[in-house]
Protein backbone atom coordinates (compact mmCIF):
# COMPACT_ATOMS: atom_id res chain seq x y z
CA UNK A 1 0.00 0.00 0.00
CA UNK A 2 1.21 3.12 -0.68
CA UNK A 3 0.23 6.93 -0.29
CA UNK A 4 0.10 7.65 -3.59
CA UNK A 5 0.91 6.36 -6.81
CA UNK A 6 2.29 8.95 -9.73
CA UNK A 7 1.21 7.90 -12.96
CA UNK A 8 4.10 8.90 -15.64
CA UNK A 9 7.79 9.89 -14.33
CA UNK A 10 8.33 12.83 -16.51
CA UNK A 11 9.12 16.03 -15.24
CA UNK A 12 5.91 16.79 -14.04
CA UNK A 13 5.69 13.21 -12.03
CA UNK A 14 9.41 13.23 -10.45
CA UNK A 15 8.84 16.91 -9.07
CA UNK A 16 5.38 15.70 -7.66
CA UNK A 17 7.41 12.85 -6.16
CA UNK A 18 9.40 14.99 -4.37
CA UNK A 19 7.12 17.07 -2.84
CA UNK A 20 4.97 13.78 -1.69
CA UNK A 21 8.47 12.19 -0.41
CA UNK A 22 9.12 15.62 1.45
CA UNK A 23 5.89 15.75 2.83
CA UNK A 24 6.43 12.17 4.59
CA UNK A 25 4.60 10.24 2.47
CA UNK A 26 5.72 7.19 0.40
CA UNK A 27 4.96 7.08 -3.55
CA UNK A 28 5.86 4.78 -6.18
CA UNK A 29 6.41 6.75 -9.74
CA UNK A 30 5.10 3.99 -12.72
CA UNK A 31 6.02 5.57 -16.07
CA UNK A 32 6.47 3.55 -19.45
CA UNK A 33 9.23 5.60 -20.44
CA UNK A 34 11.28 8.93 -19.63
CA UNK A 35 8.33 11.47 -21.86
CA UNK A 36 8.34 14.00 -23.94
CA UNK A 37 11.89 15.51 -22.58
CA UNK A 38 13.74 12.01 -23.44
CA UNK A 39 13.35 13.61 -26.88
CA UNK A 40 15.06 16.96 -26.05
CA UNK A 41 18.49 17.84 -27.14
CA UNK A 42 18.88 20.46 -25.54
CA UNK A 43 16.90 22.06 -22.38
CA UNK A 44 18.23 25.99 -21.66
CA UNK A 45 14.73 27.86 -20.50
CA UNK A 46 14.87 26.29 -17.22
CA UNK A 47 16.03 28.02 -14.11
CA UNK A 48 19.32 26.97 -12.49
CA UNK A 49 21.22 25.62 -15.28
CA UNK A 50 24.83 26.81 -15.90
CA UNK A 51 25.12 25.18 -18.86
CA UNK A 52 22.48 23.63 -21.41
CA UNK A 53 21.45 19.85 -20.39
CA UNK A 54 20.01 17.44 -22.41
CA UNK A 55 16.59 15.95 -21.67
CA UNK A 56 17.69 12.98 -20.59
CA UNK A 57 20.38 14.19 -17.97
CA UNK A 58 17.96 16.38 -16.75
CA UNK A 59 14.99 13.67 -16.08
CA UNK A 60 17.83 11.30 -14.84
CA UNK A 61 19.07 13.97 -12.09
CA UNK A 62 15.58 13.96 -11.46
CA UNK A 63 14.95 10.51 -11.19
CA UNK A 64 17.73 10.29 -8.69
CA UNK A 65 16.45 12.89 -6.18
CA UNK A 66 13.22 10.79 -6.38
CA UNK A 67 15.70 7.72 -5.59
CA UNK A 68 17.64 9.56 -2.95
CA UNK A 69 14.47 10.73 -1.03
CA UNK A 70 13.23 6.92 -0.83
CA UNK A 71 10.74 6.56 -3.97
CA UNK A 72 10.38 3.82 -5.48
CA UNK A 73 10.89 4.17 -9.50
CA UNK A 74 8.67 1.33 -12.04
CA UNK A 75 9.22 1.49 -15.27
CA UNK A 76 5.48 -0.19 -16.75
CA UNK A 77 2.92 1.29 -18.47
CA UNK A 78 -0.37 1.18 -16.41
CA UNK A 79 -3.44 -0.26 -17.85
CA UNK A 80 -6.15 0.36 -15.14
CA UNK A 81 -7.61 1.61 -12.28
CA UNK A 82 -10.15 0.55 -10.05
CA UNK A 83 -11.63 2.03 -6.33
CA UNK A 84 -12.30 -0.39 -3.72
CA UNK A 85 -12.18 1.72 -0.73
CA UNK A 86 -8.43 3.01 -2.28
CA UNK A 87 -7.27 2.83 -5.53
CA UNK A 88 -6.02 0.17 -7.10
CA UNK A 89 -3.39 0.78 -9.82
CA UNK A 90 -2.72 -2.34 -12.19
CA UNK A 91 0.11 -2.72 -14.65
CA UNK A 92 0.91 -5.84 -16.64
CA UNK A 93 2.93 -7.11 -13.93
CA UNK A 94 1.34 -5.94 -10.67
CA UNK A 95 -1.12 -3.71 -8.81
CA UNK A 96 -0.29 -1.36 -6.16
CA UNK A 97 -2.97 -0.30 -3.88
CA UNK A 98 -2.61 3.77 -3.20
CA UNK A 99 -4.73 6.34 -1.45
CA UNK A 100 -4.61 9.21 -3.89
CA UNK A 101 -3.31 9.38 -7.71
CA UNK A 102 -1.48 11.83 -9.35
CA UNK A 103 -1.69 11.56 -13.18
CA UNK A 104 0.87 13.26 -15.05
CA UNK A 105 0.69 10.97 -18.56
CA UNK A 106 1.89 13.89 -20.78
CA UNK A 107 0.84 14.08 -24.41
CA UNK A 108 1.88 12.46 -27.43
CA UNK A 109 2.36 15.51 -30.07
CA UNK A 110 0.83 14.24 -33.85
CA UNK A 111 3.38 13.36 -35.87
CA UNK A 112 3.66 12.26 -39.30
CA UNK A 113 5.48 10.22 -41.58
CA UNK A 114 8.07 11.70 -43.65
CA UNK A 115 11.28 10.41 -43.78
CA UNK A 116 13.87 11.78 -42.01
CA UNK A 117 11.75 13.27 -39.85
CA UNK A 118 12.40 11.06 -36.52
CA UNK A 119 15.93 11.25 -37.94
CA UNK A 120 16.14 15.18 -37.38
CA UNK A 121 13.88 16.35 -34.02
CA UNK A 122 16.00 17.71 -31.82
CA UNK A 123 18.40 18.73 -34.54
CA UNK A 124 16.63 21.31 -36.55
CA UNK A 125 12.75 19.66 -35.75
CA UNK A 126 11.29 21.15 -33.48
CA UNK A 127 7.94 20.41 -31.39
CA UNK A 128 7.70 23.66 -29.29
CA UNK A 129 7.80 27.06 -30.67
CA UNK A 130 7.65 28.55 -27.20
CA UNK A 131 10.94 26.51 -26.20
CA UNK A 132 12.75 26.64 -29.47
CA UNK A 133 12.29 30.35 -31.22
CA UNK A 134 14.88 31.88 -29.14
CA UNK A 135 17.45 30.09 -31.07
CA UNK A 136 16.25 30.85 -34.42
CA UNK A 137 16.00 34.78 -33.59
CA UNK A 138 15.73 36.33 -37.00
CA UNK A 139 16.16 33.76 -39.34
CA UNK A 140 13.48 32.02 -41.71
CA UNK A 141 11.42 28.85 -40.38
CA UNK A 142 8.91 26.63 -41.47
CA UNK A 143 5.87 25.29 -39.48
CA UNK A 144 3.82 22.43 -40.62
CA UNK A 145 0.34 22.00 -39.85
CA UNK A 146 -2.54 24.18 -41.39
CA UNK A 147 -4.92 24.61 -38.32
CA UNK A 148 -5.29 26.16 -34.80
CA UNK A 149 -2.40 24.57 -33.30
CA UNK A 150 -0.20 25.81 -36.53
CA UNK A 151 -1.56 29.41 -35.61
CA UNK A 152 -0.37 28.89 -31.97
CA UNK A 153 3.25 28.20 -33.08
CA UNK A 154 3.20 30.88 -35.52
CA UNK A 155 2.26 33.53 -33.15
CA UNK A 156 5.15 32.81 -30.84
CA UNK A 157 7.19 32.50 -33.84
CA UNK A 158 6.94 35.74 -35.55
CA UNK A 159 7.77 38.64 -32.97
CA UNK A 160 10.86 36.59 -32.55
CA UNK A 161 12.40 34.85 -36.20
CA UNK A 162 12.71 36.77 -39.29
CA UNK A 163 10.05 34.77 -41.67
CA UNK A 164 7.86 31.97 -41.25
CA UNK A 165 6.51 30.00 -44.19
CA UNK A 166 3.80 27.61 -43.73
CA UNK A 167 3.75 24.24 -45.03
CA UNK A 168 -0.05 22.82 -44.84
CA UNK A 169 1.22 19.76 -46.45
CA UNK A 170 -1.76 18.92 -49.13
CA UNK A 171 -4.10 20.71 -46.78
CA UNK A 172 -6.25 23.82 -46.96
CA UNK A 173 -5.52 26.43 -43.94
CA UNK A 174 -8.43 25.80 -41.71
CA UNK A 175 -7.81 28.93 -40.13
CA UNK A 176 -6.58 32.63 -40.83
CA UNK A 177 -2.94 32.89 -40.61
CA UNK A 178 -1.18 36.66 -40.47
CA UNK A 179 -0.94 37.86 -43.72
CA UNK A 180 3.34 37.75 -42.81
CA UNK A 181 3.14 34.02 -43.23
CA UNK A 182 4.12 32.39 -46.92
CA UNK A 183 1.66 30.03 -46.89
CA UNK A 184 2.76 26.37 -49.51
CA UNK A 185 0.41 23.71 -49.76
CA UNK A 186 2.39 21.23 -51.59
CA UNK A 187 2.11 18.01 -50.00
CA UNK A 188 6.22 17.53 -47.83
CA UNK A 189 8.47 14.49 -49.41
CA UNK A 190 11.54 14.16 -47.39
CA UNK A 191 13.59 15.71 -45.26
CA UNK A 192 17.18 15.81 -45.65
CA UNK A 193 19.92 16.17 -43.43
CA UNK A 194 22.56 14.09 -41.57
CA UNK A 195 23.65 15.84 -38.07
CA UNK A 196 21.18 18.72 -38.51
CA UNK A 197 18.41 19.84 -41.25
CA UNK A 198 19.45 20.90 -44.65
CA UNK A 199 16.49 21.33 -46.98
CA UNK A 200 12.97 20.73 -46.67
CA UNK A 201 11.57 18.56 -50.40
CA UNK A 202 8.32 19.21 -51.70
CA UNK A 203 6.88 16.56 -54.19
CA UNK A 204 6.67 19.14 -56.92
CA UNK A 205 10.20 19.42 -56.51
CA UNK A 206 10.93 22.55 -54.57
CA UNK A 207 13.66 22.74 -51.63
CA UNK A 208 13.44 24.83 -48.87
CA UNK A 209 15.87 25.53 -46.41
CA UNK A 210 14.25 26.67 -43.29
CA UNK A 211 16.75 27.10 -40.12
CA UNK A 212 14.38 25.13 -38.14
CA UNK A 213 11.34 23.10 -38.97
CA UNK A 214 8.57 23.44 -36.18
CA UNK A 215 6.24 20.74 -36.19
CA UNK A 216 2.71 22.26 -35.25
CA UNK A 217 -0.15 19.25 -36.66
CA UNK A 218 -1.52 19.66 -32.71
CA UNK A 219 -1.20 16.88 -29.57
CA UNK A 220 -2.74 13.25 -30.20
CA UNK A 221 -4.70 10.94 -27.86
CA UNK A 222 -5.60 12.39 -24.25
CA UNK A 223 -5.39 10.48 -21.42
CA UNK A 224 -6.90 6.78 -21.58
CA UNK A 225 -6.92 6.20 -18.26
CA UNK A 226 -8.33 9.82 -17.37
CA UNK A 227 -11.47 8.53 -19.52
CA UNK A 228 -11.83 4.69 -17.89
CA UNK A 229 -11.95 7.44 -14.53
CA UNK A 230 -14.58 8.92 -15.74
CA UNK A 231 -12.75 12.75 -15.36
CA UNK A 232 -13.97 15.55 -17.53
CA UNK A 233 -11.10 15.75 -20.65
CA UNK A 234 -11.55 18.48 -23.17
CA UNK A 235 -10.21 18.43 -26.13
CA UNK A 236 -8.02 15.37 -25.16
CA UNK A 237 -7.08 17.32 -21.90
CA UNK A 238 -7.29 16.33 -17.89
CA UNK A 239 -10.03 19.59 -16.80
CA UNK A 240 -8.63 20.39 -13.44
CA UNK A 241 -9.39 23.32 -10.92
CA UNK A 242 -6.63 25.52 -9.53
CA UNK A 243 -5.76 22.79 -6.93
CA UNK A 244 -5.10 19.89 -9.82
CA UNK A 245 -7.84 18.60 -8.29
CA UNK A 246 -9.75 16.00 -11.37
CA UNK A 247 -13.18 16.58 -9.10
CA UNK A 248 -12.34 12.85 -8.16
CA UNK A 249 -11.40 12.13 -4.87
CA UNK A 250 -7.67 11.64 -4.30
CA UNK A 251 -7.20 12.23 -8.19
CA UNK A 252 -4.49 15.47 -9.39
CA UNK A 253 -3.43 15.32 -12.59
CA UNK A 254 -0.72 18.01 -13.83
CA UNK A 255 2.11 18.76 -16.72
CA UNK A 256 1.29 18.37 -20.36
CA UNK A 257 -1.75 16.35 -20.16
CA UNK A 258 -3.85 18.45 -19.01
CA UNK A 259 -2.26 21.12 -21.59
CA UNK A 260 -1.61 24.59 -21.64
CA UNK A 261 2.11 26.07 -22.63
CA UNK A 262 3.97 22.60 -23.05
CA UNK A 263 6.89 23.34 -21.11
CA UNK A 264 10.04 21.56 -18.68
CA UNK A 265 9.13 24.32 -16.05
CA UNK A 266 5.39 24.43 -16.06
CA UNK A 267 5.44 20.81 -15.92
CA UNK A 268 7.42 20.68 -13.04
CA UNK A 269 5.12 23.66 -11.32
CA UNK A 270 2.57 21.56 -11.25
CA UNK A 271 3.77 18.36 -10.48
CA UNK A 272 4.63 20.47 -7.27
CA UNK A 273 1.22 21.96 -6.57
CA UNK A 274 -1.32 18.80 -7.34
CA UNK A 275 1.35 17.13 -4.93
CA UNK A 276 0.90 19.91 -2.50
CA UNK A 277 -3.05 19.47 -2.47
CA UNK A 278 -2.87 15.75 -2.67
CA UNK A 279 -0.60 16.31 0.75
CA UNK A 280 -3.63 18.05 2.10
CA UNK A 281 -6.33 15.71 0.71
CA UNK A 282 -4.45 13.42 2.91
CA UNK A 283 -3.54 14.85 5.75
CA UNK A 284 -7.70 15.72 6.00
C1 LIG B 1 11.38 17.10 -28.96
C2 LIG B 1 10.95 17.90 -27.74
C3 LIG B 1 11.76 18.93 -27.29
C4 LIG B 1 11.37 19.68 -26.18
N1 LIG B 1 12.18 20.68 -25.77
C5 LIG B 1 11.84 21.41 -24.71
C6 LIG B 1 12.68 22.46 -24.25
O1 LIG B 1 13.75 22.74 -24.80
N2 LIG B 1 12.26 23.16 -23.17
C7 LIG B 1 11.09 22.91 -22.52
O2 LIG B 1 10.77 23.61 -21.55
N3 LIG B 1 10.28 21.91 -22.91
C8 LIG B 1 10.61 21.16 -23.99
N4 LIG B 1 9.79 20.17 -24.42
C9 LIG B 1 8.52 19.96 -23.70
C10 LIG B 1 8.74 19.14 -22.41
O3 LIG B 1 9.50 17.98 -22.71
C11 LIG B 1 7.38 18.74 -21.85
O4 LIG B 1 6.60 19.89 -21.64
C12 LIG B 1 7.52 18.00 -20.52
O5 LIG B 1 8.30 16.83 -20.68
C13 LIG B 1 6.13 17.61 -19.98
O6 LIG B 1 6.30 16.87 -18.82
P1 LIG B 1 5.17 15.85 -18.32
O7 LIG B 1 5.77 15.22 -17.11
O8 LIG B 1 3.88 16.53 -18.22
O9 LIG B 1 4.99 14.79 -19.50
P2 LIG B 1 6.05 13.81 -20.16
O10 LIG B 1 7.43 14.31 -19.98
O11 LIG B 1 5.58 13.53 -21.53
O12 LIG B 1 5.91 12.48 -19.30
C14 LIG B 1 4.77 11.66 -19.39
C15 LIG B 1 5.04 10.38 -18.64
O13 LIG B 1 3.84 9.59 -18.59
C16 LIG B 1 4.16 8.25 -18.88
N5 LIG B 1 2.93 7.54 -19.23
C17 LIG B 1 1.93 7.91 -20.08
N6 LIG B 1 0.95 6.99 -20.07
C18 LIG B 1 1.33 6.04 -19.19
C19 LIG B 1 0.76 4.82 -18.74
N7 LIG B 1 -0.43 4.40 -19.17
N8 LIG B 1 1.45 4.08 -17.84
C20 LIG B 1 2.65 4.48 -17.37
N9 LIG B 1 3.24 5.63 -17.76
C21 LIG B 1 2.59 6.38 -18.66
C22 LIG B 1 5.23 8.35 -19.92
O14 LIG B 1 5.94 7.13 -20.04
C23 LIG B 1 6.09 9.46 -19.28
O15 LIG B 1 6.91 8.92 -18.28
C24 LIG B 1 10.16 19.39 -25.51
C25 LIG B 1 9.35 18.34 -25.95
C26 LIG B 1 9.72 17.60 -27.05
C27 LIG B 1 8.84 16.47 -27.53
Amino acid sequence: MQDVVIIGSGPAGLSAALYILRGGFSTTVIGKDNGALEKAEKIENYFGLDHPLSGHELIENGRKQVQDLGGTLLQDEVVGISWNGNYLVSTASTQIEARAIILTTGTSRKTLKIKNLAKLEGHGVSYCAVCDAFLYRGESVAVLGNGEYALHEVQELLPVVGSVTLLTNGLEPSVDFPPKVTIIQTPVLELVGTDALEAVCLEDGTQLHPACLFMALGTAKGSDLARKLGIRLEDERIIVNEQMDTGLPGVFAAGDCIGGILQVSVAVGEGAKAALSCIKYLRS
